[in-house]
């Protein structure tokens, strides 16, 4: 049986995508690179809608957050940090090590940050330099209003960092029109490739605060990504930049705006044809639900465990547990990537079934 990956990254990975991995590595400084990197830089400044370069960095998702975080601010600036989630918590931890002073904004798990919260802060200490915020939660399947936030930033000083690791590609995120100063994403959401790459981009603000900034990073600095673009400052993952060559030709096919389209169409699918039969989605307001995730409740007398464990043996089905308050009460159904209607229904109709069968064994 095949993986069904229903988790929000890594996705699956359609095989056409992993074959274009599988080639012959060329020289990471050659000018055939620099022709593959230029063409990856077009395509890119669609997906973000920005004008400004796109940087491909070799590290998991995170080691974009911090990457963000070492080069836009220095020891000792305020910062606000959107804390709603598994992720949101990611970026306190991350500023506290760099030594950045944290004001956090926080919502329950399962609901969105009040913009007007963020606001308050912002004018009661103009000393602000950077609001963090994670777009799509995936931990809790909330939606932050970064559009919002963004115009909250516009005749402030302070920087808008957002971590789109699941958004880019399954929710808009016009970066230049919003203006949003710092926008990361990754390769093995969205993009349906194995986990690997890093997409940054920076807007002008952003880079005057990072060209006064001491470098706090080697690796992940963002004066040498620049640099050195298009090509990388350190090897590139060759194998990966190939795969995500297929990766943006099978985006283009389908449309960027078709792809966030249908991410958004799944999302509501999944929701609804599983209150149907008596989850409960733990994100109440439909407007503040993500498109990577549904995190949902189980119906009475069916435990998320359980579940997950039949899942797994009978169908080779990957949904996960809850994280945070949420751990051992929900299923987490992730449905980022190469998943549609159609592939979404099967694994509906087998939660259906085994629900069922929990259920009569009670
Ligand atoms: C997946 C993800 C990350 C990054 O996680 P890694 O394991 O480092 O790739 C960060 N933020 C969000 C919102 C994510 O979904």
């Amino acid at each position: 049986m095949k993986n069904r990956l229903a988790t929000p990254g890594p996705a699956m990975v359609p095989n056409s995508i992993l074959l274009a991995g599988a080639q012959e590595p060329i020289h990471h400084r050659s000018a055939e690179m620099k022709t593959i990197m230029e063409e990856i830089g077009t395509d890119l400044k669609d997906i973000f809608q920005t004008q400004s370069d796109i940087y491909v960095q070799l590290s998991s998702g995170t080691g974009g957050m911090e990457a963000a975080v070492a080069n836009c601010f220095q020891p000792g600036d305020r910062v606000i940090v959107v804390n709603n989630g598994y992720f949101g918590q990611r970026f306190v931890e991350l500023c506290e090590i760099y030594q950045l002073n944290v004001v956090q904004v926080s919502s329950d798990w399962g609901t969105a940050i009040n913009v007007d919260d963020v606001e308050n802060k912002l004018d009661a200490d103009p000393s602000i330099k950077g609001i963090f915020v994670v777009y799509s939660e995936t931990s809790t399947g909330v939606l932050n209003d970064v559009q919002r936030l963004a115009q909250l930033c516009h005749h402030r000083n302070a920087l808008l960092i957002v971590d789109a690791i699941s958004a880019l590609l399954t929710q808009p995120l016009p970066m230049e029109l919003w203006g949003v100063d710092v926008v990361i994403a990754a390769s093995h959401k969205g993009f349906m490739m194995p986990p690997g790459l890093v997409f940054f981009s920076v807007s002008e603000k952003a880079w005057k605060a990072v060209e006064s900034n001491p470098e706090r990073s080697y690796y992940f600095s963002y004066r040498r990504f620049r640099q050195f673009y298009p090509l990388a400052p350190s090897s590139p993952a060759v194998s990966l930049i190939f795969s995500l060559r297929e990766s943006l030709n099978l985006l283009k096919q389908e449309g960027f705006s078709n792809v966030i389209e249908r991410h958004q169409n799944v999302a509501k699918f999944v929701s609804s044809e599983l209150e149907k039969i008596g989850f409960r989605n733990v994100v109440e307001r439909e407007s503040d639900r993500n498109s990577v995730i549904s995190v949902l409740e189980t119906p009475q007398g069916v435990d998320p465990a359980k579940l997950r464990k039949l899942l797994s043996e009978n169908y080779n089905i990957t949904v996960t547990d809850g994280q945070g308050p949420f751990k051992g009460k929900v299923i987490r159904f992730g449905h980022i990537g190469a998943m549609d209607k159609f592939e979404v229904g099967s694994y509906l109709r087998a939660i259906e079934e085994q629900v069922n069968h929990l259920k009569e064994n009670q």
